[in-house]
């Protein structure tokens, strides 16, 4: 059979040629990546000279590029244009490749080479030297220390825990689509947006459901729809089919999942040396250990709990104002914290709407990135594609070399994973001749409608920034070795450089030069834009607590040492002893938290907060020099989105921060100070 996963990618770009890859190519593709990943590796292992950075560090560098190639193509698709049989493969796979992940990283004969070039004392470059270190640590942390018998443990648990989290994440998913919430009558529309009407009118379509509306649990259905709905009633039910996912008496139900998640993890991090499984994920990461966590999130935690229940207290008013007398539900906090919103500071979200057109905030992004950073995206017109809504740039420097290539996947789709995230087709390096990185962005944001170019709220627009920010630290980075390039580190730093590109968009400046009405041309009004800008710090209280609350979450699933029968009870339990208010709930219940569960951010969602403090504490540095200073821009491509892993993260940013980051600034942005 001719498979194109296993031949080179010859378009001009090597972006893969999805329109002749087929399913029936993946298992095979798969089997023959390990195969060949496997010799590459024996390779190494037979090899009789003695063990140097060349033939074993560099070696591994370079093996498995194969599996690699297949790898990325299956698990972008799986998750940005995904059906029941790439979801089958994903079964039959994940458990192959997690058994083929620990024949390397279990490799005795493999890890006392790697052993020895650690010990040697031959000369070796800073990078390289980071390297060993890094692919040391690697190993041991993955039970290269362990004995035969341990190991043979870990590896079925290793096994196991890969499964779990795929079902997890399958449940979820189809959780989010199992729930529905249809309505027939168009008086019960009443405050929705047109665009979601026109959304729900779509999706019942879908479902051959006629002259009806239909809603499912996703939060691309749920925000607009409790910030807007004027029915009670039905804010409470698309609520709670929302937050009830993965609890429901069904086969996706998830919580013997996590029961058998959280004890499983807890003796592979005992079997590992570990107290427990968050101390073994925070090994080399930014925070180093739980209790830096947890100092962070107490610092945060009781002004944001201040501000909430001031929040509560105002809200509540406006209920009685309005001369009903029920107490403030969890679902009612978007509907009544959007109407505070317009009462104190008479700015609506969809006010900002007209001017937030995708291709406007897709221009500001890119402007932003070319200024600062001096390079320059350009479409390209002819390229592969899995969907004919993904677009592609190509992004090249001052002398016009290539950087590298930009996808684009910005709409959303029933086939689409809820959410935003980037990921590549392929990392830059430099070990074994010079590759481009080929980075995508997928996201959910609404499509043009008949009548309107697709227009994004704030939240969008902050998102669209967020996930370029992922994409400018792949397509910048400028590193050696493959393990240390771009998005490659902690994972509690790796959200910096997305969240910095957030500051931009924030900015009034960007907003008056690129947020254009999309009718008129007109800039935001200084009117609108001041009211903008006074609200900035609006339901910060909100935002903060909700996040802590799922960061403790996290933090108690992998600290805890309790018998757990019950996920609620587990959940009350931990909310209660942070006095969590009842009107907030954690941003994410344990059943649907995918990061922590399927995601790879278990004990490390607090990570977004973390970097904030960084981006925060960076961003002062344009405050004072101007947002699109060339100098700033140069140093921060250098010390920040160019050098990936390959030095140490501290020193950089104090390089091009001049000073460590500060807490206290994230309290200010917030306005908890
Ligand atoms: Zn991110």
């Amino acid at each position: 059979m001719n498979n194109p996963l296993l031949e080179e990618f010859k378009n001009e770009y090597g972006i893969p040629p999805f329109e002749s890859i087929k399913e029936e190519h993946y298992l095979p593709a798969f089997d023959k990546a390990i195969e060949e990943h496997a010799k590459e590796i024996e390779l190494i292992i037979e090899n009789k000279e003695t063990p140097s950075f060349e033939n074993t560090i560099n070696a591994l560098e370079n093996s498995g590029e194969l599996l690699s190639k297949v790898s990325r193509v299956f698990y972008n698709l799986l998750s940005a244009h995904s059906n029941d049989n790439l979801n089958k493969i994903a079964s039959e796979i994940s458990p192959k490749l997690s058994r083929h992940n620990d024949s390397i990283s279990l490799n005795q004969d493999l890890f006392i080479k790697i052993k020895k070039v650690h010990e040697d004392k031959n000369p070796l470059n800073d990078e390289q030297q980071r390297l060993v270190q890094i692919i040391f640590d690697n190993f041991k942390l993955k039970g290269s220390l362990l004995d035969d018998d341990k190991r043979e443990v870990l590896k079925s648990m290793n096994e196991k825990l890969s499964s779990l989290s795929l079902k997890f994440n399958q449940n979820t998913l189809k959780e989010t689509n199992n729930f529905q919430l249809i309505i027939s009558d168009p008086a019960e529309l009443d405050g929705l947006p047109e665009d979601l009407i026109e959304l729900g009118k779509k999706q019942a379509e879908a479902e051959q459901i006629n002259d009806c509306w239909l809603f499912k649990a996703s939060r691309e259905n749920l925000y607009p729809f409790l910030t807007f709905s004027n029915n009670r009633s039905l804010r409470e039910k698309i609520y709670k089919g929302y937050i009830l996912r993965g609890k429901n008496k069904n086969s996706e139900n998830n919580e013997s999942l996590i029961k058998e998640m959280y004890s499983l993890r807890k003796q592979k991090a005992n079997l590992l040396g570990f107290d427990c499984h968050a101390d073994l994920a925070l090994q080399n990461s930014m925070a180093e250990t739980t209790d830096n966590v947890s100092d962070l999130l107490n610092q945060v935690w009781k002004p944001a709990k201040k501000r909430a229940d001031e929040e509560i207290t105002e809200m509540q008013k406006l209920i009685q104002k309005e001369g009903n007398n029920f107490q403030l539900e969890a679902w009612d906090w978007w509907f009544y914290s959007e109407k505070v919103r317009k009462d104190k500071y008479d700015f609506s979200e969809e006010d900002m709407k007209p001017f937030l057109s995708l291709e406007n905030i897709k221009t500001a992004a890119f402007t932003t990135a070319e200024r600062l950073f001096d390079i320059k995206f350009i479409k390209l017109s002819e390229y592969p594609k899995y969907h004919e809504e993904v677009e592609a740039y190509k992004v090249i420097d001052s002398d016009k070399n290539i950087v590298g290539i930009f996808l684009t996947d910005y709409f959303a789709r029933p086939s689409k994973q809820g959410g935003a995230w980037m990921t590549s087709y392929r990392d830059q390096s430099k070990n074994n001749g010079v590759q481009y990185p080929i980075i995508i962005n997928v996201c959910n944001f609404p499509k043009p409608t008949r009548n309107k170019p697709s227009l994004l709220n704030f939240e969008h627009a902050i998102t669209l920034f967020h996930e370029f920010g992922h994409a400018l630290h792949g397509l910048l980075s400028d590193v050696t070795y493959p393990s240390l390039s771009g998005t490659s580190v902690p994972r509690d730093y790796v959200e910096f450089p997305s969240q910095m590109m957030e500051n931009w968009i924030r900015n009034p400046e960007v907003l008056n030069e690129f947020a254009k009405h999309f009718e008129t041309g007109e800039k935001i009004p200084e009117d609108l834009m001041n009211k903008y800008l006074n609200c900035q710090k609006f339901n910060q209280g909100f935002a903060t607590t909700e996040y802590l609350a799922a960061s403790f979450l996290d933090l108690a699933w992998h600290t805890s040492d309790k018998d757990v029968t019950d996920i609620r009870g587990f959940e009350e339990e931990l909310f209660d002893s942070i006095n969590k208010p009842k009107e907030i709930d954690s941003r994410y219940g344990s059943t649907y938290f995918n990061h922590i569960f399927s995601g790879g951010y278990s004990s490390s969602y607090y990570s977004y907060m973390w970097s904030e403090v960084l981006d925060s504490s960076a961003f002062e540095v344009f405050e004072k020099n101007g947002i699109y200073d060339k100098s700033s821009g140069q140093k921060l491509k250098e010390f920040v989105y160019s050098s990936g892993n390959s030095k140490d993260l501290m020193e950089q940013f104090v390089r091009f921060n001049g000073k460590e980051p500060d807490p206290k600034r994230l309290l200010e942005k917030r306005g908890l100070a």
